[in-house]
């Protein structure tokens, strides 16, 4: 088998094609060698010899050795050198490449191949000792530390020592004598630790070197960045052997890394950094500062040191045309490697660059414009995922940030505020016009309205997908959750983390996209949706099928999401209109009336407020759809507490206190999200769908008169698993339908159908469909019910499976196609054998989420819909899914 491919002097065996094969870094090297870029010749030894090796007990192929050796010989050939030849050594590097560039895995050795004899040899063929011995002491250094597993600050401090010994103050003033006692003194090291001498074989050192590539895949720190970054671990590494260039011999000499395009701003300008007589690392590492690669980033920096433009402008000229040449070959933004040995330059690596979110955009728009992509290309150049960076305020990269404690990035955008320990606290203030942070141990529904008063939540309990999460997404609010070392002492009004304690009043910065609790106000940028934004929104809507709508109960959300280009409300979920200030009394009066009685007093007082609900969502959206979902919640949810609020219900009730408390108790459930709630308090209680239908109509009337562009309101009866379920509620609503039009000399067009959030419903979705107009697949119901899994009780093992490889994403995320999946594609099927024309969208936190929008896409919905500051990244989304 071929388990070796050589690249170099204008041909390659491999191309960019053979990334699996050959990894990223050696896969690219045979592109730019094929190019016929200047790619100092090597081989590579690919994945599957990886994988070979720990299949078979960490050995290799038997006639590997053969072929390295001739790969070897053929590099050799072409610079006019030997490996391990006494007179004109070659030496190589030895680098590791997987498919994804990966941190965590081994360091690049470098000058392998030099040993006491190999060293004078270099010395003599570049007429420079001094370099040979600073390339002898980097390599012993390096491979000390990556293959033999020495410290690598022991070789430090002997580096340390002698500088100082001779007072110098960089690595560049060291003679050649000071680096030769240096090579002792790490070879002395390295035979006292490991009891045996520092390897002269040159033979010996490449297979070492080798073997600790593949070794380094399987490392915790390799393990641990797969696991975080999905990547399977039988993708393997490939290794890289590749000539030796030098960036060390002297001032003609320089080392550096660029971008084709700025990595932060997406500016159309070479962005990059070189020093002069340095190797390999020596710029990342900051060693020495490095200087600008342009004269512009020079000016515009301010730094009096030479760019290389000015330095070396003959290497800077042909760098400049294969940067262009790269980009415009790989269409995108690369992020390159070189160095320059004795003015002659060499391009050591390339790939596409790591971009912020901003960049990306900037950089998709630009090359659209430039003629490189067409305007789908572009559409798919940027991560969905990444909008959420650009649709809320961030903290300024530039500001300091001091960290009081570290919880979980529930939700994206960053805030600033004055602590606050209670939703009343939250709203007094913001009716005060001051900003707060709302700090909780956690957040229940009671909270909603004090989070909307608050810029930003941060609880100490909870996971990604507490209450607090949820809810603040849906909102658009950063949040911070599950902030463990955060002690909260709400009788004391103070809260503490790291031994700092502050209280109420002092002002903390919360950034949801990492979890960080900064101490006072920190610097932020703005989001800016126009302009390029705007752009490549504009052509991912030319593209998608899918319709994308939003999930709004509020005005604020409602008029947000449409800016964001919601194309109507797929959810607005009537009872977070209950929780607000006095209609609470009114829907607990409700809940607790003895009768049918009592209860339509009750609901008498809440169908004026919910009708004003409705007129103002209706007129906002302007004639688009908007779906009502009809109260869904368990009663349990809506009952009094404290025996505040039951003197409060009973004294607006005119009956006692302790029989009102009694009846509360009777409405307790075991297990309230498997109780009396959804459709089944509509079959129970048909009076509340008849208030909520007539507000419904009601408004439909006056939005309509009042903006000229009525609204077809479609009604949803919330977890229906039975058609006659459907059947009793839709009976009332169209009964309503048709008293109002009598009242109103008008008739609302108008739609009924269901969530589909139970598996009986998706099973039996034909015998629905008969009844129902659409479908609206309620995710977070259904993946629940699916499972058996309480969604807010998962976080406490769900990650236990993600760990153990149970299970690859949390399903409350990103849906579970398999099964969640399989149950949506049989609804749609039966639905739309049964109603050809049946509208069909999923609401619920998926809606938002990228791979669960492909799913969407790949069996045919009609729409998706999602919180407000979701909608742009579902647009994009959805437009990938179609392309
Ligand atoms: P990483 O994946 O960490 O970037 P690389 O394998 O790219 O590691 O090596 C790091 C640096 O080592 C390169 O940027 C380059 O400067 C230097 N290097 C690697 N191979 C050679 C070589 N053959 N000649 C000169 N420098 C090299
Ligand atoms: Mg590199
Ligand atoms: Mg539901």
């Amino acid at each position: 088998a071929k388990w070796v491919y050589g690249f170099g002097n204008g041909t390659a065996e491999g191309n960019a094609g053979l990334k699996t094969l050959l990894g990223g870094k050696g896969a690219n090297l045979a592109e730019m060698s094929n190019l016929g870029l200047p790619v100092p010749p090597g081989f590579t030894i690919t994945t599957e010899v990886c994988a070979w090796y720990y299949d078979k007990g960490k050995t290799y192929p038997d006639d590997l050795a053969q072929q390295v050796e001739l790969a070897l010989a053929a590099a050799g050939e072409l610079t006019g050198r030997r490996f391990g030849d006494a007179q004109n050594p070659l030496l190589v590097s030895v680098r590791s490449g997987a498919r994804v560039s990966m941190p965590g895995m081994m360091d690049t050795v470098l000058n392998l191949g030099l040993n006491d004899v190999t060293v004078e040899a270099i010395g003599r063929a570049a007429g420079d000792r001094r370099f040979a011995y600073d390339s002898y002491r980097r390599f012993i250094q390096m491979y000390g530390d990556v293959v033999m597993g020495l410290d690598h600050h022991a070789f430090e401090e002997i580096l340390d020592e002698v500088k100082d010994e001779a007072g110098h103050s960089l690595d560049t003033d060291l003679s050649t004598e000071e680096l030769i006692s240096i090579v002792e003194r790490y070879k002395a090291l390295v035979e006292e630790e490991l009891e045996r001498p520092f390897p002269q074989d040159p033979m010996d050192q490449l297979w070492g070197a080798i073997g600790a590539v593949f070794e380094s895949w399987m490392t915790a720190r390799a393990q641990t960045y797969r696991r975080l970054h999905d990547i399977p671990a039988d993708w393997g590494t490939a290794v890289n052997v590749q000539a030796m260039v030098f960036g060390n011999m002297g001032e003609t000499s320089a080392t550096g890394v660029a971008f084709t395009r700025n990595p932060s701003t997406g500016e159309k300008a070479l962005y990059g950094e070189f020093l002069v007589n340095a190797q390999g690392e020596d710029v990342v590492a900051g060693i020495r500062t490095p200087q600008d690669i342009t004269e512009k980033a020079r000016l515009e920096a301010g730094s009096e040191r030479p760019s290389l433009e000015v330095l070396m402008p003959e290497a800077f000229a042909e760098f400049q045309t294969i940067c262009d040449r790269l980009e415009a070959h790989y269409r995108d933004m690369q992020d390159l490697e070189f160095t320059i040995e004795r003015g002659k330059l060499w391009m050591l690596q390339t790939r596409s660059g790591k971009r912020t979110a901003k960049a990306a955009l900037k950089i998709a728009v630009d090359m659209a414009d430039e003629g490189l992509l067409s305007h789908e290309e572009a559409v798919l150049r940027v991560e969905p995922q990444a909008l959420d960076q650009l649709l809320h305020p961030t903290i300024d990269p530039a500001a300091k940030r001091d960290i009081l404690v570290t919880g979980l990035p529930a939700s994206p955008g960053a805030a600033c505020g004055a602590i606050v320990f209670t939703s009343e606290e939250a709203e007094e203030a913001k009716a005060a016009g001051r900003k707060v942070i709302l700090v909780r141990v956690e957040t229940s529904p009671e909270d909603i309205h004090g989070m909307h008063a608050a810029e930003g939540i941060l609880t100490s309990r909870g996971g990604m997908t507490s209450h607090a999460a949820v809810v603040a997404r849906g909102m658009g609010k950063p949040c911070v959750s599950g902030a463990g070392a955060l002690r909260i002492d709400y009788r004391n009004g103070t809260l503490s983390a790291g031994g700092r304690s502050l209280a109420k009043g002092d002002v903390i910065t919360i950034d949801g996209a990492s979890g960080q609790v900064l101490v006072g106000e920190v610097a932020m940028l703005q989001p800016a949706l126009s302009g390029d934004f705007a752009t490549l929104m504009s052509w991912a809507d030319e593209v998608r099928r899918m319709k994308v709508r939003t999930n709004a109960e509020t005005p604020a959300d409602a008029r947000a999401a449409r800016q964001f280009g919601a194309e109507g409300i797929g959810l607005c979920r009537t009872e977070h209109m209950f929780f607000d200030g006095d209609r609470i009394v009114a829907v607990r009066e409700m809940i607790l009336a003895s009768g049918e009685e009592g209860r339509r007093a009750a609901l008498g007082k809440l169908l004026p407020m919910q009708r004003d609900d409705f007129v103002q969502l209706f007129e906002i959206m302007h004639g688009l759809p908007v779906t009502i979902r009809l109260l869904d919640p368990p009663l349990h949810e809506f009952l009094p507490k404290s025996d505040e609020e039951i003197a409060e219900v009973a004294a607006a009730m005119g009956i006692d206190a302790d029989k009102l408390r009694e009846r509360a108790l009777d409405l307790e459930e075991f297990n309230p999200m498997l109780g009396h709630r959804g459709c089944r308090l509509l079959v129970s209680y048909p009076e509340i769908a008849e208030m909520q239908a007539r507000a419904i109509f009601e408004a439909a009337v006056m939005a309509g008169k009042s903006t000229g562009a009525p609204v077809v309101p479609e009604i949803m009866v919330p977890l229906v698993g039975l058609k006659a379920e459907l059947d009793l509620v839709r009976g009332r609503i169209d009964a309503m339908a048709e008293a109002v039009a009598k009242e109103t000399g008008v008739a609302v067009s108008y739609q009924v159908g269901t969530m589909v959030e139970l598996p009986r419903a998706a099973l039996r979705a034909g015998d629905i469909a008969a009844t129902a107009e659409f479908f609206s697949f309620g995710t977070n119901d259904l993946t629940q019910t699916t499972f058996g899994i309480s969604r807010d009780d998962a976080a406490s093992f769900l990650g236990t499976y993600q760990l153990k490889g149970i299970i690859e994403q949390d399903p409350f995320v990103s849906i579970d196609r398999d099964g969640v999946g399989e149950l949506i594609s049989i609804a749609a099927d039966r639905g739309r054998a049964v109603r050809p024309d049946i509208k069909l969208g999923i609401c619920g936190e998926h809606g938002g989420d990228p791979a669960s929008i492909a799913f969407c896409e790949s069996v045919g919905l009609d729409y998706v819909s999602c919180s407000p500051f979701r909608v742009p990244i579902a647009r994009l989304a959805a437009a990938q899914a179609h392309l």
